[in-house]
């Protein structure tokens, strides 16, 4: 029996995951699950946000369901004592990814008819490179003056340019969409697109395209870039993607997962939103439909289209759409028509598969 870990996250954190174990329970009944205390809640016990024990925890199970911790403006810094000195991440969501050697965090953007701006048909697989980048963490300030430095290294992208054509293949994307702003950044996003250029020789049945990233920005607001696994750096791909998520309908659908050697982490696009916590406005999708990657890494392919199918209904047919789409229904009424919704596709799946 697999065993998935449980990161119940802050905020809203806790009514999703419920909603998201609930639609996982009801797809793919055989799987066990580990709450495992990472962030605050581990903190106001031990004093550390990543225990060691947890962390090994989480790296022997491997599979992992994470909501979002709050990551507090301006004072969110996480240092991570160990045995040969001390890191530094600007961010607990950057640490736990980072502590797991996760690097790439991919979310896919499938617009739902009927949902969101019209004319908005995007089908996407963003990557963003999350092992580096300008959320590094290096950051300097003496009085007025502050700094922070971007990385970018060859290995970090020869591996996520790697991962973005193996993508596109494994999903039938005929293009790798690279953005960038090479033009400015001349060292560090130069370097990027002249990796990603010569990784794309491996790869010639699938076409690669760069734009500058303010030009794809647009074109993603605009709702016409053309079916793509869009490669993107740590920065540009964690605004981007929830800019994407919104032009389909709301940062609340975008599902994500985090890919590493060992450990996948599967989590929502969007933050902890605390200003809704406790108020049953929590869109919940994102995190079912992290769920359904979770289940397609697990190579339940079935149990994951189930569940893609049953999202799709609930929302093209406006069977209950939380108020960040316009509706009125809860975090609870839409999980519930997922569950329900569960039972009219599993015979279309099971038809195809
Ligand atoms: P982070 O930097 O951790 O991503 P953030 O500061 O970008 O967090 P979010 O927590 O994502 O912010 O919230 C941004 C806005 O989107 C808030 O108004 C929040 O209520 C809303 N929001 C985020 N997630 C959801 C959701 N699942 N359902 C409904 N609204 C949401």
């Amino acid at each position: 029996m697999t065993t998935i870990g449980i990161i119940p996250g802050d905020g809203i954190g806790p009514e999703i995951t419920e909603a998201a174990i609930q639609v996982l329970r009801a797809a793919a009944p055989g799987l066990t699950y580990e709450y495992l205390p990472v962030g605050h809640v581990a903190a106001a016990g031990s004093g550390d946000p990543l225990p060691d024990q947890v962390m090994d925890r989480l790296r022997e199970l491997g599979v992992v369901l994470k909501a979002p911790l709050e990551a507090p403006k301006g004072t969110g810094r996480i240092v991570k004592l160990r045995p040969d000195g001390h890191r530094v991440y600007p961010s607990i969501n950057n640490a736990v990814r980072r502590e797991l050697e996760l690097y790439a965090n991919v979310r896919p953007v499938h617009a739902v008819p009927g949902v969101g701006r019209p004319g908005a048909e995007l089908d996407l697989m963003l990557v963003r490179e999350v092992s580096e980048g300008i959320y590094s963490g290096i950051e300097h300030r003496i009085g007025d003056v502050a700094q922070a430095i971007k990385i970018a290294t060859r290995p970090a992208w020869e591996r996520i340019a790697r991962f973005s054509f193996e993508l596109a293949r494994e999903r039938g994307y005929d293009r790798v969409l690279l953005g960038h702003k090479a033009n400015v950044l001349n060292l560090t996003d130069g370097l990027e697109l002249e990796v990603v250029r010569t990784i794309a020789a491996d790869y010639p049945d699938v076409e690669l395209q760069d734009m500058m990233v303010d030009a794809l920005g647009q074109a993603i607001v605009r709702g016409d870039v053309p079916r793509s696994v869009v490669l993107l750096d740590n920065q540009y791909g964690d605004i981007l993607s929830d800019v994407a998520a919104a032009v389909i309908g709301s940062v609340g659908l975008g599902p994500g997962a985090n890919y590493g050697a060992d450990v996948a982490v599967f989590e929502a696009c969007h933050g902890a939103a605390p200003d809704i916590a406790g108020t049953g406005k929590a869109n919940p999708v994102g995190l079912i439909l992290s769920g359904a990657m979770l289940l397609r890494h697990l190579g339940d392919h079935r149990a994951a289209e189930a569940v893609e199918a049953a999202v799709r209904l609930v929302l093209g047919e406006r069977r209950a759409l939380t108020p960040d789409l316009g509706g009125s229904a809860t975090t609870g009424d839409v999980t519930a028509q997922v569950v329900a919704a569960l039972d009219e596709v599993d015979e279309a799946v099971a038809v195809r598969a």
